[in-house]
């Protein structure tokens, strides 16, 4: 078979490439790189493996048969997509409408990579998939979370109207190995400065709480629910939940390291609490998350040492 991954230089993207190769299907990874990097898929040495360098904003016409399109194309972190607020509007919404147009012109399967901001700041916790959100559209958060909102509306709507088969993950937060050092992000922004032996920022008081959940489970529950027939979204996460103040004390224990923390701003709009409800999961994709949070982060610590001492 083959697949389509929109954003297949990216961190998660670079990932499933690899897991589609191992899994035997042909794969064609397409990405303009913006946020994205070619190191992430240079260790690919595969006959069965190709790359397009393309903005899936603009229309992208192929030849050959696709089977699956997994949608990914989009800045992910917070400090990204306030820099890029119009390419991440444009390609949740003319990016996803582009690739739901491919699935239907060649009859693939389409898969969104959507988010748990579609739940805003929530006012529920744990979140499930009924739960429809508190979002501020007008914050500097909104042009994420509504392009995202938008292209969930608009795959359902593919799905309803022309009949296309469509699938959407709702991705908790996701960490490992591939991440950029400076992309803003709490896990790589806590480990490079406790490598760095810098201070380690926590925003506001640290007792906002997030679920982090390894990139190897994450990629096995996409996978399993593009190959499944259910068609509403679907979080996928880990359900443990922690606190940031937690989190960077943990960082600090498992890197040895002597920075402090200090405490900074607060950003605008920041979610007081995030926790995926994986019932569904569990039940429908028989898929729970099997890695530890101490074997993932152990994992990523000794990718970005890999990172500081290469000078990358
Ligand atoms: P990432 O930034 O590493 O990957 C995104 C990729 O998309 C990059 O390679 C980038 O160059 C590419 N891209 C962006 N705009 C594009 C365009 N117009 N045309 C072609 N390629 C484009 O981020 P990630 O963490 O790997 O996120 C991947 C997907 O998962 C995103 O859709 C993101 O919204 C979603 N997601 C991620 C998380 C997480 O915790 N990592 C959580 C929720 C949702
Ligand atoms: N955060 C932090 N210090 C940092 C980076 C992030 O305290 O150096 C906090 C951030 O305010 C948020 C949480 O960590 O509450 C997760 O942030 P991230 O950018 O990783 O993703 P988000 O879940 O907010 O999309």
């Amino acid at each position: 078979m083959k697949a389509l991954i929109t954003g297949g230089a990216g961190f998660i993207g670079s990932h499933l490439c690899d897991l589609l190769l191992a899994k035997g299907h042909e794969v064609i990874c397409v990405d303009n790189l913006v946020t994205g990097n070619k190191n992430n898929i240079i260790h690919i040495e595969n006959e069965k493996f190709s790359f397009i360098e393309h903005n899936v904003t603009k229309p992208l016409y192929l030849e050959e048969k696709i089977d699956y399109i997994f949608h990914l194309a989009s800045p992910a972190s917070p400090i990204d997509y306030l820099e890029l607020p119009i390419q991440t509007l444009k390609v949740g919404a003319l990016g996803t409408h582009n690739m739901l147009g491919l699935a239907r012109e060649k009859n693939a399967r389409f898969l969104l990579a959507s988010t748990s901001e579609v739940y805003g700041d929530p006012l529920v916790n744990p979140q499930s998939e009924e739960y429809w959100g508190n979002v501020n559209p007008i914050g500097p958060r909104g042009v994420y979370d509504e392009a995202k909102r938008f292209a969930e509306a608009i795959t359902m709507a593919y799905h309803r109207y022309h009949g296309t088969q469509t699938r959407i993950v709702r991705i908790f937060n996701t960490y490992g190995p591939r991440m950029r050092l400076n992309d803003g992000r709490v896990v790589p922004n806590f480990i490079g400065q406790a490598l760095n032996g810098e201070d380690i920022t926590v925003y506001g008081d640290g007792s906002q709480t997030r679920s982090f959940c390894y990139v190897s489970d994450e990629i096995e529950g996409i996978y399993r629910l593009m190959m499944s027939d259910y068609t509403n979204p679907m979080n996928v996460g880990n359900p443990e939940e922690h606190t940031i103040l937690e989190f960077a004390k943990y960082i600090i224990k498992l890197t040895g390291t002597d920075s402090k923390i200090i405490f900074k701003e607060l950003p605008e709009d920041d979610p007081k609490q995030r926790r995926p409800n994986i019932t569904k999961a569990r039940k429908i994709l028989k898929w729970e998350p099997k890695v530890s949070l101490e074997q993932g982060l152990r994992n990523t610590i000794q990718y970005f040492k890999g990172v500081l001492d290469s000078g990358k």
